[in-house]
């Protein structure tokens, strides 16, 4: 999943992006709402949002999401935990609200609910065809049978089971794949496809010529 922090404070947000990584989650991190709303929040899985933030709040960028149409699931983290407060982030268009501080693992299955809730499905597990996917437990079977996959072919596989209508081009799968300081090599991923269609089955992965892979109907 490609997760986008916006928070204002490094060293939680540093540590944060570090925790969500160890979970497969690839995350982008602005510290404020003018940085976020350069972005294409239709670009992540979910919105992860701070709402004290310096200059423009964290509410002002929600309604900014919103208004712009991106049904991007938005969680808000926030110190601020008054009732009012939560009514006020989920009626601008927020989805969730965790207190800080939060632990990581709630923060990450509550991220996992939301998306696979905007992904249209109803079980904890991701299905496409003959595909079921664990999220949480990093499980995947293929008509039944357990395949085993690496960190990357997870994470490769998600992307794709998370919005399995969405063709995605090679610069996308390498932003979801691979954090922005990291080398980006597009023959990596064009091997790593390769190395998950032999797992999964060679059909399983169209290629839309011209515009990137996407997910079998
Ligand atoms: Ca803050």
């Amino acid at each position: 999943m490609r997760i986008l922090v916006v928070e204002d404070e490094t060293e939680l947000a540093t540590r944060l992006v570090a925790k969500l990584a160890q979970h497969e989650m690839n995350c982008e991190w602005v510290s404020s709402a003018e940085d976020a709303k350069l972005l294409d929040a239709g670009a992540f899985n979910a919105l992860v949002i701070d709402l004290g933030l310096p200059r423009a709040s964290g509410l002002d960028l929600i309604r900014h999401v919103r208004a712009r149409g991106a049904a991007t699931p938005i969680l808000v983290l926030t110190a601020r935990s008054s009732w009012q407060e939560k009514v006020e982030a989920l009626n601008a268009g927020a989805d969730d609200y965790l207190v800080k501080p939060a632990h990581v693992e709630e923060l990450v299955a509550r991220m996992r609910a939301l998306a696979r809730r905007a992904a249209g499905q109803v079980q904890p597990q991701l299905v496409a065809g003959p595909l079921t996917l664990d999220p949480s437990l990093k499980h995947l079977t293929v008509n039944g049978e357990e395949v085993s996959l690496t960190a990357n072919e997870f994470r490769l596989l998600s992307l794709f089971m998370y919005k399995p209508k969405q063709t995605f081009s090679l610069n996308e799968i390498l932003e979801h794949l691979y954090p922005l300081d990291q080398d980006r090599d597009r023959n990596a991923v064009e091997v790593l496809i390769g190395r998950l269609r032999r797992k999964i089955g060679r059909e399983l992965i169209v290629n839309v010529r011209g515009l990137g892979y996407r997910l079998m109907d």
